[in-house]
């Protein structure tokens, strides 16, 4: 696995795996990696010949009262676990690098940026589609791989590839969880043992939100209703919001009619953790 640290160097990579005439992945990470990140990777191993992992805890989608300065990082394990994988190169750039002095210019996706996180943090949509442009820019890949456990931020980046006309395939995949349902994140890694426990009141509510809509409940108000004792039962837990919506423009449902997104975004202790599920109501 080749190490690439600059941007020219991960430039002149990828422009001979073109030249080869061979295809590009893409695999664009924050680190501390987890089988979430690694099912991105294998799927692109698989789909392409070649596969680039970046590595880089972007500053610009923190928030000044968010926990850039306490993300996790473990790159020497990270690099070990790629390794193995069949990851072809890992790009490391510097945040200098990627934003010199007198960076200035920005992406931003309007409408559909505004609701479920861009309501609390502000920072984070800006922030995403201008780095995973850069890398895009930087990489040219064919293809690039990203997960539903960040669902709004999937459709945040299909949205600008198709409205800027970029010629790279986005591809979804499943969201990876631990044995107990618990969405695998990096955050995880903040919390203590009890606060781990009421965590997995996220995953338990979004069942218990499929369940009721397969037994033919419509009203959103009832789901979000039983979602929010479940969450709020550990007294632990605070939740940022719970939301029934349209999967596509996440505008907010009274009836759930079709396809439907479920998905919350909860404080437990330092993290704040995600999920989401679609479902269907025929
Ligand atoms: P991050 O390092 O948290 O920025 O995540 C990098 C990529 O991994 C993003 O596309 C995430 O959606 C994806 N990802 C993170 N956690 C999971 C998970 N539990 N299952 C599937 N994909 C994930």
């Amino acid at each position: 696995m080749e190490i690439l640290r600059t941007i020219e160097e991960m430039k002149a990579w990828s422009r001979k795996v073109r030249e080869d005439g061979q295809t590009l992945g893409l695999v664009p990470t924050m680190g501390y990696l987890h089988e979430g990140h690694l099912s991105l990777a294998r799927k692109s191993i698989s789909a392409c010949d070649r596969t680039v992992v970046s590595i880089f805890v972007n500053p610009q989608q923190f928030g000044p009262d968010e926990d850039l300065d306490n993300y996790p990082r473990a790159l020497e394990t990270d690099q070990r676990t790629l390794e193995p994988l069949g990851v072809d190169a890992l790009f490391l750039p510097t945040a200098d690098d990627m934003y010199p002095e007198g960076f200035q210019t920005y992406v931003h996706v309007e409408e559909i940026t505004e609701k479920l996180c861009g309501k609390s943090r502000r920072e984070l949509f800006r922030g995403v589609t201008t780095i995973v442009l850069k890398l895009f820019n930087i990489v040219q890949p064919h293809s690039a791989f990203f997960g539903e456990k960040d669902r709004q931020q999937l459709e945040v980046i299909r949205k600008m590839a198709d409205d800027l006309n970029l010629d790279i395939e986005i591809v979804g995949l499943p969201i990876i969880r631990e044995a107990d349902g618990l969405a695998m994140s990096s955050r995880n890694q903040y919390l203590g043992e009890t606060e781990r426990k009421t965590a997995t009141s996220l995953h338990e509510a979004l069942q218990q939100a499929q369940q009721l809509v397969a037994q033919g409940e419509s009203s959103a108000a009832t789901i979000r209703a039983r979602m929010r004792t479940i969450i709020e039962r550990e007294g632990q837990a605070e939740v940022d919001y719970i939301s029934v919506c349209d999967p596509n423009r996440f505008e907010e449902l009274k009836v759930i009619r079709g396809k439907a997104m479920i998905a919350l975004a909860v404080h437990v202790g330092k993290a704040r953790l995600i999920d989401n599920c679609l479902i269907e109501r025929i």
